[in-house]
């Protein structure tokens, strides 16, 4: 269909309603077609930039376009060079799957272009980020006293909780702090240390156990030796489902340690906070609560679209003092008594109305639909597990933990750990190639593994098998893959 667009009033950027309706009915269409055939799609495409240059490097347009041309452009030359990573074989890192009303709930927010920075400028809204929030903080047992801000991920998080803790226990005063965390600690926290301006000579990467667990008296001995060298234990980074294996740290025996010697107890639970809504995920965080401050990601699995991160503080008034600034142009927007300017919980100060997403679709659901969907993911980890056991082609390598099963691919005969390796690290492009699905890899005391994720509520169990046996049968490298059935 041509686009026809009325001039408005001369307004080179307005639109009439007419036009924006039909224009914003064949976003729908698109996006709900994609959801409803994402199955018969691969679950991976992608190109080298060579591809992808001649297709789109171009000089902005001097004039219109029509907008069905782009959009179909914007289909087949960009969206479709991408991991879908909603779909029901992708189980490589995590999973991102939203829920219609989440999607639908950015989609409002940007519509509304709230500002969620103020509570001048947005006190709905904020109220809104407050109560979602406080969903959170009951849900990992915090006080009422705690406070949070919702942030554009993990990272973002990891970040402002380091930050968070140098100003509470240090004021700007940083030389000599010392910051703990484990080999499996995810990487952002050592990324937030060097935006932060600690040395390398600052961190302590800690070695973990058999589970990948750092050891409470691994922590002890590392602080106590640095504090008979004169330094300044800060903090430690203790993993909430780890990245790699979806290991739990001790946190009860970590907090004490903490406790005994005056270290800020940070909880990275990114990945795995949101199983305390299930009970075998609430048994498995047992002692988050214990944590000063949380880390925990929404887009990961409280299946809300990118971008949506979390940090909770125990004792929320170190949140605000951390990061309260009022500077001379914002003094119309200052609040006494209950109000919150979420400006100062973190670094953003023109912030999207992440809340919207997460309360729109809790509201809709209701919170037993997601506590049914983390269970669903923890089932089809142990289902994995359990084909992985019963096929003597593969090996398991950590057993399903929070969600996260790793192995390896494992023929009779084959003990040579270079060739294992070699073996492995080709199935994870070949099986991408194939279109089928996605796993990823990673490294399990040194050893190549791969790894499975089965978060997406959309995923059932002939997803996981028809995934498990194609890396279990696929042929080495070399020989064409058959088996594969998914069109490309
Ligand atoms: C994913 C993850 C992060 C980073 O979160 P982003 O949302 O990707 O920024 C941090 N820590 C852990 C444990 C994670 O799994």
């Amino acid at each position: 269909m041509s686009d026809r667009r009325a001039p408005v009033d001369g307004d080179p950027l307005e639109l009439d309603a007419e036009t924006m309706r039909r224009l914003g009915y064949r976003v729908v269409d698109l996006l709900v077609e994609r959801l409803a055939g994402l199955d018969r799609e691969p679950a991976w495409r992608g190109a080298p930039r060579a591809e992808l240059e001649p297709r789109l490097r171009e000089r902005p347009p001097g004039a219109p376009r029509d907008f069905d041309v782009i959009l179909n452009r914007l289909v087949a030359d960009v969206l479709s060079y991408a991991a879908r990573v909603d779909h029901p074989r992708f189980f490589a890192y995590v999973p991102g799957c939203p829920t219609w009303p989440g999607i639908l709930g950015d989609f409002i927010a940007a519509g509304y272009n709230v500002f969620q920075g103020t509570w001048l400028a947005s006190a709905g809204p904020s109220e809104v980020e407050l109560v979602v929030l406080d969903w959170f903080r009951e849900w990992v047992g915090y006080p009422a006293e705690a406070a949070g801000v919702l942030v554009s991920g993990g990272s973002a998080a990891n970040l402002t909780a380091l930050a968070c803790a140098r100003e509470a226990m240090l004021g700007a005063e940083a030389g000599g702090a010392v910051l703990y965390f484990s080999a499996e600690t995810h990487a952002s926290v050592e990324r937030a240390a060097r935006v932060l301006g600690f040395r390398r000579d600052q961190l302590r990467r800690l070695p973990v156990d058999d589970a990948f667990r750092l050891r409470p008296e691994t922590l002890a001995g590392a602080v106590e030796a640095d504090v008979r060298d004169g330094l300044r234990p800060l903090l430690l980074v203790a993993n909430a489902g780890s990245t790699s294996t979806g290991a739990v740290d001790p946190l009860p025996e970590l907090a004490a340690v903490c406790a005994g010697h005056g270290l800020w107890l940070h909880a990275d639970a990114a990945y795995g906070g949101f199983a305390v809504l299930s009970e075998r995920g609430r048994a498995a965080l047992r002692g988050l609560e214990l944590a000063d401050s949380i880390t925990l990601d929404p887009h990961k699995w409280l299946y809300q679209p990118f971008e949506a991160g979390c940090l909770l503080v125990r004792r929320g008034a170190r949140l605000h003092e951390a990061f309260h600034i009022l500077p001379d142009y914002l003094q119309d927007a200052a609040v006494a008594g209950g109000e919150v300017n979420f400006a100062d919980r973190g670094v953003q100060l023109t912030r999207a109305a992440r809340a919207l997403k997460i309360w729109l679709s809790i509201q809709y659901f209701g919170v037993d639909a997601f506590r049914r969907a983390v269970d669903h993911a923890l089932d089809l980890a142990l289902h994995a597990q359990r084909v992985i056991e019963g096929t003597p082609e593969l090996e398991l390598l950590a057993p399903a933990t929070l969600g996260i099963v790793c192995f390896r691919r494992r023929p009779a005969g084959v003990d040579d750990e270079a060739e294992l390796e070699r073996l492995n690290a080709s199935l994870v492009p070949r099986l991408l190639e194939s279109g089928l699905g996605m796993v990823s890899s990673t490294r399990l005391h040194g050893r190549y593994a791969l790894r499975i994720c089965p978060l997406n509520h959309r995923s059932r169990i002939p997803d996981v098998e028809r995934v498990l046996h194609w890396l279990a049968t696929a042929p080495p490298d070399g020989v064409p893959a058959r088996g594969a059935e998914v069109a490309r």
